[in-house]
């Protein structure tokens, strides 16, 4: 089967090898049947693209990144008569409005921060200036991860909301803003297959989005993450499918814009609950790297996709390896910031079965390995505990240290304690 997988970061480098392994692929898992295509998924149209995939007898599109999908290459691709992995425009709205992503909470009765939304600058100030507590305001619309502000005070927020709505920094995607009451409590992320109707969560996953450890720093796309994150117990994921899950994907079908892919819920549990930080509408980076090593080897992801896209997940098999997966990013110095490229990256002969090298910012320059991007490359491992992941994660790590080379030395550190204090408690779950 020919696969189009629109992206090229470490999440798409990801699903690709997890594609390849599946037996409509020959089952190689190697990069030997991936060929890259330098063709940019531009909408509404996607003329290029679907050009391509029409001419190369495609059968599934997947589709990695936000922004194609909130432009529409869904229909794009339904139009010719190939089936996309990746929700509808409308669905996708989910991600792509937040204001839209909030009604849709508030109408199904989804748990979520309190929020109300505004198009007038004047009447967001008051409402923040007359606000009890700790808020948060968001930009509506895409803003390449960075439209959501913290103010730690009134003032801060005045010129936070000032920026999005007279500035205009983010553009049009901050004609309107959200903002919402400040919660509390540990972070988790769900991505959860979909066919529209069932709903199959992979492991949770937590990531660490600050730049250095102790998460101090910058924020980040992410510099690791790990899974199943053991602070979110069977009677949670129980509740929040429950709760959020199964309602969200219900109530996008009932609404008229049923939704196919990964919903991905970043959570907040919080002292009164699970509830919902945000809905995207495709896989995370890096939580992608972590999870999909943790699929079971008889599960072929090709399938999963094609069977999402026809109505029948429930038809096939879908399991998760009784095992635990770090994923430790390797940065170019520099990153967040303005970083450095084209440091040379030593190319292993051989690295252990349990890891997996996913690349997100490099290129080949004279045959030779090279970063190109700040997020350079993902080395995840899989194991029976996290410290043995650990070790094996870093380990790899240290084969692939190019100069320069940032990252985390504390992935995990929350799930390390947890699972340290559950054993000094003797706690199990
Ligand atoms: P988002 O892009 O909506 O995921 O927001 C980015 C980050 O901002 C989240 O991962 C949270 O850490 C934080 N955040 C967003 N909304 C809230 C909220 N209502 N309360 C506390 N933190 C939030």
């Amino acid at each position: 089967m020919n696969v189009l997988l629109v992206g090229s970061g470490g999440r798409e480098h990801a699903i690709a090898w997890a594609l390849a392994k599946s037996k409509r692929n020959g089952g190689t898992a190697c990069a030997a049947n991936v060929v890259n295509v330098p063709i940019q998924p531009v909408g509404p149209l996607f003329s290029n693209l679907v050009g391509f995939a029409v001419e190369n007898n495609v059968e599934l599109v997947v589709a990695g990144p936000e922004q194609p999908l909130v432009e529409g290459i869904h229909a794009a691709f339904r139009k010719v008569g190939i089936a996309c992995f990746g929700p509808s425009k409308e669905a996708a709205r989910i991600e792509g409005s937040k204001a839209f992503s909030k009604e849709f909470m508030a109408r199904h009765h989804i748990p979520t921060a309190a929020y109300k939304t505004f198009t007038k600058f004047e009447d967001a100030k008051a409402y923040i200036e007359a606000f009890k507590g700790s808020f948060v305001i968001k930009a509506d619309g895409l803003a390449a991860g960075k439209g959501v502000l913290l103010p730690e005070t009134v003032a801060e927020g005045i010129e936070g909301l000032k920026s999005i709505m007279v500035d205009s920094i983010f553009g049009s995607a901050g004609a309107e803003v959200v903002i919402e009451e400040r919660m509390t409590g540990e972070e988790v992320s769900i991505l959860a297959l979909s066919d529209g109707y069932t709903v199959i969560p992979f492991p949770a996953a937590q990531d660490h989005k600050r730049a250095y450890d102790g998460d101090k720093g910058p924020n980040t796309g992410g510099m690791g993450a790990y899974a199943p994150a053991p602070v979110y117990t069977s009677d949670l994921a129980a509740e929040v499918k429950r709760t959020i899950l199964q309602p969200a994907i219900d109530g996008m079908r009932r609404d008229g814009f049923p939704f196919v892919g990964v919903l991905f819920a970043g959570l907040m549990l919080t002292p009164t609950g699970p509830k919902v930080v945000e809905f995207n509408c495709r896989f995370g980076d890096p939580e992608t790297q972590t999870v999909l090593p943790l699929l079971d080897d008889h599960c072929d992801l090709a399938e999963i996709m094609l069977a999402c896209t026809q109505g029948r997940l429930d038809a096939v098999p879908v399991a998760f390896k009784r095992q635990v997966a770090v994923t430790v990013v390797g940065a170019a110095k520099g990153y967040p910031g303005t970083y450095e490229k084209g440091k040379t990256i030593p190319v292993p002969p051989s690295i252990d079965a349990n890891t997996h090298i996913f690349h997100a910012g490099t290129a080949l320059k004279d045959g030779k390995l090279v970063s190109s991007g700040g997020r350079v490359l993902a080395v995840t491992a899989t194991a029976a505990t996290i410290p043995e992941a650990l070790i094996n994660a870093y380990k790899t790590l240290d084969l692939v240290k190019f100069e320069g080379m940032e990252y985390r030395i504390d992935i995990a550190h929350r799930a390390v304690k947890l699972l340290e204090t559950r054993a000094k408690t003797g706690t199990t779950y």
